[in-house]
């Protein structure tokens, strides 16, 4: 049958199909850190929306599991196909198709990567806000797909925000036109809403109508505040939210993190124990909204440095963006993302001085501090997440549900989480999403074990 599958493949795509070993093998795992069983029985890097349909209807027809995949930057394992299953490119169909700045929309191919389609649209005086710290590197197929964020979300949104209407290849083969032009639309069930962060599982994304910004020229400032502890850090961090303030930015380091990466970048080692505050104000009244936090920050016992250099300010935000590469140089990282209500941010890591001294592991973490949104880091040696690390990620994801937050701020749930998902919908959710699936893809075909696993 394998066999059958690959020559039906070959026949109707021809060179798309790639069967050699070297593709096969970096099929089978995104960033995770996590990879499939095996390798998938096929590569099929689609050049058209044709050719997704065609891949479909053979998946269909032979029942076979199809993977999804964009740029494979996901950290959840979503993209990793194994034995057995056909790995589905996007990432050759990337043109930016139409910009329409009267509108404000731009209609793209979901492999485009959102860094390229960004620099595109700068020409016109336009962005697409979502700015996953992976912009450089992942496609806004899988932006979409992940319902991604990034550092700027707190003020500007995230994918959810920024997408009008999605063009979808269902399982069968057929292709749907979901969403609209307009920038209001509520002409039946919100279709477009479900496939953004549905991770491959409702069908595959070929096209997308994305809402967009104008560029408004104008200055930034950025601000530091070290905390003496990260408690403190996160308690100013939910005053600055409480005061009405609306930064563009704002991210929170603890001194783990903090230090791995000092250490990368060749900086001076951060005071022991010291968190760091970095936010960025933009627009019109970047000075006062920067002058109101640092008078924040300071009563809240930060020590505050306001730069009004912009290339100052990408260098602090720097050491924030160099998080991966610090984790990645200290071993094997299970990149966690729970999100919490902002107020809950000190109680939150609260708990994770509790599971770090209950289970005997460090856990660094960065926070979105602007929308509440953790990235605590398990770093381990080996290629497989050891179980006393999964140990201590269950008691996370249980402490941020308590806490009245959610397992998966932007990167979603993938392979690595789905064995938790009931526990946040409930039984009677978990059975109304996954009928909701079958209703898409009756034969279970697309990425099967992600998300809904039983
Ligand atoms: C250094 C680094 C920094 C990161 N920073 C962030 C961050 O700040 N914010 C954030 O949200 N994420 C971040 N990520 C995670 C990752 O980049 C995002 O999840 C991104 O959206 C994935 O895009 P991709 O093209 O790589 O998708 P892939 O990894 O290839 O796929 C991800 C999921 O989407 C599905 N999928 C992909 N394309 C399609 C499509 N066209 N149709 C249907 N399903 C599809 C896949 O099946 C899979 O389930 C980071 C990753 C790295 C490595």
């Amino acid at each position: 049958m394998t066999g059958a599958v690959v020559t039906a493949l070959r026949s109707a795509l021809g060179a798309r199909v790639d069967t050699t070993t070297s593709a096969l093998q970096a099929a089978r795992a995104d960033k995770s850190g996590h990879a499939s069983a095996g390798m998938p029985l096929a590569v099929v890097r689609a050049a058209s929306i044709p050719d997704v349909q065609a891949v479909m209807r053979i998946a269909t027809d032979t029942r076979t599991p199809v993977v999804v995949q964009g740029a494979l930057t996901g950290l959840a394992g979503g993209a990793n196909a194994g034995p057995g299953e056909i790995a589905l490119s996007l990432r050759d169909i990337d043109r930016l198709l139409e910009v329409r700045p009267d509108d404000l929309i731009a209609v793209v191919e979901p492999g485009i990567l959102n860094g390229d389609l960004n620099a595109a649209l700068a020409g016109h005086g336009l962005w697409w806000a979502p700015d996953p710290a992976s912009r450089a590197i992942s496609t806004v197929g899988g932006n979409i797909a992940t319902g991604a964020g990034g550092l700027l979300c707190a003020k500007y949104g995230v994918v959810r925000d920024a997408v009008l209407g999605l063009d979808v290849v269902l399982a069968d083969g057929r292709l749907l036109h979901l969403g609209h032009r307009s920038v209001k639309g509520v002409t039946g069930l919100d279709l477009t809403s479900l496939f953004i962060g549905s991770e491959g599982t409702l069908g595959v994304v070929v096209g997308a109508t994305l809402r967009l910004r104008r560029l408004v020229p104008g200055e930034v400032r950025t601000l530091t505040a070290s905390f003496p502890a990260v408690r403190a850090a996160a308690v100013a961090s939910a005053a600055v939210t409480a005061a009405g303030i609306q930064p563009a930015i704002m991210e929170l380091m603890d001194a783990a993190s903090l230090a791995a990466v000092h250490a990368l970048l060749a900086l001076p080692a951060p005071a022991p124990g010291s968190a760091q505050l970095t936010i960025q104000t933009d627009g019109p009244a970047a000075d006062l909204e920067a002058a109101a936090i640092a008078g924040v920050l300071r009563d809240a016992g930060g020590t505050v440095v306001v730069s009004h250099d912009a290339a100052d300010g990408e260098h602090l935000l720097a050491v924030r963006r160099s998080m991966h590469p610090a984790m990645e140089s200290l071993g094997t990282t299970l990149i966690e993302d729970v999100s919490v209500p902002r107020s809950a941010l000190p109680a939150m890591f609260d708990e994770i001085a509790r599971i770090e001294r209950e289970h005997d592991v460090v856990i660094p973490t960065v926070v979105h501090a602007g929308d509440g949104n953790l990235h605590p880091n398990f770093v381990f040696d080996g290629p497989d997440v050891p179980d006393h690390i999964w140990a201590a990620a269950d008691d996370l994801f249980r402490a941020a549900l308590r806490l009245g937050g959610t397992l998966t701020g932007e990167h979603g749930i993938g392979v690595l989480k789905s064995r938790w998902l009931a526990d946040e919908l409930g039984d009677d959710q978990w059975q109304l999403q996954r009928q909701i699936k079958g209703v898409f893809d009756p034969l279970g075909i697309l990425n099967p074990g992600k998300v809904f696993a039983p």
